[in-house]
C-alpha cells in the first residue's frame, strides 16, 4: 500500500518558537523543515530536515522551501525583500504583508491607526523636511497624514549637532516624557531612550544615527498581549495576559490579566480589546497568527507593537488553554478548522533567562529526586539540555536546549497552572534571581 505523503511545513527561523511549532506540527501529522543561521538552533532537534544558512541567503531559503507545502516564519526580522523572492513561488500562506508592516515601527504604528487601533502619539525624527521619498514605505503612499519618512542614508548624513537639534524640535512638539526608538531592528528594549527632561536629549540623540520614531510616554497601568489566529473566515483569540517586563524583557505573563476578565470569561474591557484587535486584523486582511502588545490605562488601551508569529507571552497556552498558539498556527497552515481556545485555569508563565537557568534546573532535579506525582521525565541528564516535562503538579518546565547560556538570553520557560500571581509570589518568586 502506498504511504500517503505527509504535508511539510517549512519554518524560517529555528529558535524556541520554531521548536514549539515543530512539536505541534508533528502532533497534527506534518513534517517540518527549518532554516537557521546557527548550526545548533533549538528547533533543529525537532525538525525532519534542516538548513543552516543566513536569512538573507536566497539559495538557503530555496533549499528550505523546496518540497514544502507551506512556509511560515518564527522570526520577524527576516528581510521582507528576501521573502519577496520566494513569495508566489512557494506557499507563504500568511503572506509577507504582516511581516513587512511590523518591521518598521513608524509603518507599524501608522498602519495600526489607519486600521482603527489607538496608539501613543508619535512623530518620525528627524522632521519630515529632511526626508526623501524613496524607501518604499507603501503604507504611507496616498495617505497625507503619514508622509514618507526619512531613509537610512538621510539619517547617516546628520552630524551630532543636527541630531540634537532635530530631536529637541521633535520633543518640543510632542512634549515630555517621551520615548525615542529606532524604527527598525529594536527588540526587548534595545534601541530606545526615555526622555523625561532636557538633559536626556544629549544621550538619546545618539540613536538618530538611524531613522527613529518619537512616541509619547504612556503612563500605563500594565502591559498586555492578545494572540490571534485567523483563516480569513474565522478569527480566534487566546485569553489576554498581563505581561511584566524586567529590563525591557518579558519576565512573567499572568493570565487572565487582572481586571480584563471575570471568572476566566472576558469581561467588558477584555471583550472590547479582543474585538478591536480582531477588527484590526480583519481590516488589514492579515491571515495566520498575529500577536499584539498593548498598554492598558484604566479603560483605555494603546497599540504598542505587533508580531506575525507565535509570541513569548503565548507560551502559557500550551498547558493553560484547551488548545495552544502553536497548534492553531499549524491548523491554519495545514488548512484545518481553527479551534476556539478556552483558559483551563489561572496561569503564570515565568521566562527562564540565563540568570534563571540554575534555578529552573534545580526545580526539575528536586522533582526527580522526590519522584513526586506528575513527574514525566526518565533521564535526569536531559535536564542539562533540552527538557520538556512536568516537574511536580502543575509545574511545566520547558528548557530549549540552547548550547550557550548568558544573562538575559531566553533559555526556557516554566508554566505554573493553576496559579495566580499572588500564589506565584508566595511559592515561587523567591527561587529566581
Ligand atoms: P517595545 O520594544 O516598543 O515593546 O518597548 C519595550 C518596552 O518599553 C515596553 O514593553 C514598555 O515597557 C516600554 N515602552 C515602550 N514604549 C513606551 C511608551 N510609549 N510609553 C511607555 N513605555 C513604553
Amino acid at each position: 500500500m502506498m504511504m500517503e505523503k505527509k504535508p511539510v511545513i517549512a519554518i524560517v527561523g529555528g529558535g524556541q518558537l520554531g521548536l514549539m511549532i515543530a512539536r505541534e506540527a508533528h502532533d497534527l501529522g506534518a513534517d517540518v523543515a527549518v532554516l537557521d543561521p546557527s548550526p545548533d538552533a533549538p528547533a533543529f532537534a525537532a525538525a525532519d530536515r534542516h538548513v543552516v544558512g543566513a536569512y538573507d541567503d536566497i539559495d538557503a531559503l530555496e533549499r528550505l522551501c523546496e518540497g514544502s507545502d507551506v512556509v511560515t516564519y518564527e522570526f520577524e526580522n527576516v528581510p521582507g525583500e528576501v521573502l519577496r523572492h520566494i513569495d508566489g513561488k512557494y506557499n507563504i500562506k500568511q503572506g509577507i504583508a504582516p511581516l513587512y508592516d511590523s518591521q518598521d515601527r513608524l509603518r507599524e504604528k501608522a498602519n495600526a491607526r489607519i486600521h482603527g487601533l489607538r496608539t501613543p502619539d508619535f512623530i518620525p525624527v528627524p522632521a519630515l523636511d529632511f526626508m526623501t521619498p524613496e524607501d518604499g514605505t507603501e503604507a504611507f503612499h496616498g495617505n497625507p497624514e503619514f508622509p514618507v519618512p526619512m531613509t537610512a542614508r538621510d539619517a547617516a548624513s546628520l552630524d551630532g549637532k543636527e541630531r540634537r537639534s532635530q530631536l529637541k524640535q521633535a520633543v518640543k512638539s510632542l512634549g515630555m516624557p517621551c520615548v525615542l526608538k529606532t524604527r527598525t531592528l529594536g527588540y526587548d528594549g534595545h534601541g530606545q531612550a526615555v526622555i523625561r527632561e532636557d538633559s536626556d536629549i544629549e544621550e538619546a540623540a545618539d540613536l538618530l544615527k538611524v531613522p527613529c520614531i518619537l512616541e509619547k510616554f504612556v503612563d500605563f497601568d500594565y502591559e498586555a498581549s492578545v494572540v490571534m489566529v485567523s483563516d480569513g473566515k474565522k478569527t480566534i483569540h487566546f485569553p489576554i495576559g498581563m505581561n511584566i517586563h524586567t529590563d525591557g524583557i518579558l519576565d512573567l505573563s499572568i493570565v487572565p490579566a487582572p481586571g480584563l476578565s471575570d471568572n476566566l470569561v472576558e469581561n467588558g474591557t477584555g471583550a472590547r480589546i479582543a474585538g478591536a484587535c480582531e477588527a484590526f486584523m480583519k481590516s488589514c486582511g492579515y491571515k495566520g497568527i498575529l500577536a499584539i502588545e498593548l498598554f492598558i490605562k484604566g479603560d483605555d488601551f494603546y497599540f504598542n507593537e505587533m508580531a506575525p508569529r507565535p509570541h513569548n507571552s503565548g507560551h502559557y497556552t500550551i498547558e493553560g488553554c484547551s488548545t495552544n498558539q502553536y497548534r492553531e498556527l499549524c491548523r491554519f497552515l495545514l488548512g484545518k478548522p481553527l479551534e476556539e481556545p478556552r483558559l483551563l485555569a489561572p496561569t503564570v508563565m515565568k521566562n527562564i533567562l540565563g540568570q534563571d537557568l540554575d534555578a529552573a534546573k534545580a526545580i526539575v532535579a528536586e522533582s526527580l529526586e522526590g519522584a513526586g506525582p506528575g513527574v514525566s521525565v526518565s533521564d535526569p541528564d536531559d535536564v542539562d539540555n533540552a527538557f520538556c516535562g512536568q516537574a511536580g503538579p502543575g509545574v511545566f518546565v520547558h528548557l530549549y536546549g540552547k548550547s550557550q547560556s548568558r544573562p538575559k538570553r531566553k533559555m526556557g520557560h516554566i508554566t505554573f497552572t493553576p496559579m495566580t500571581l499572588g500564589e506565584f509570589d508566595r511559592q515561587w518568586a523567591g527561587r529566581f534571581v
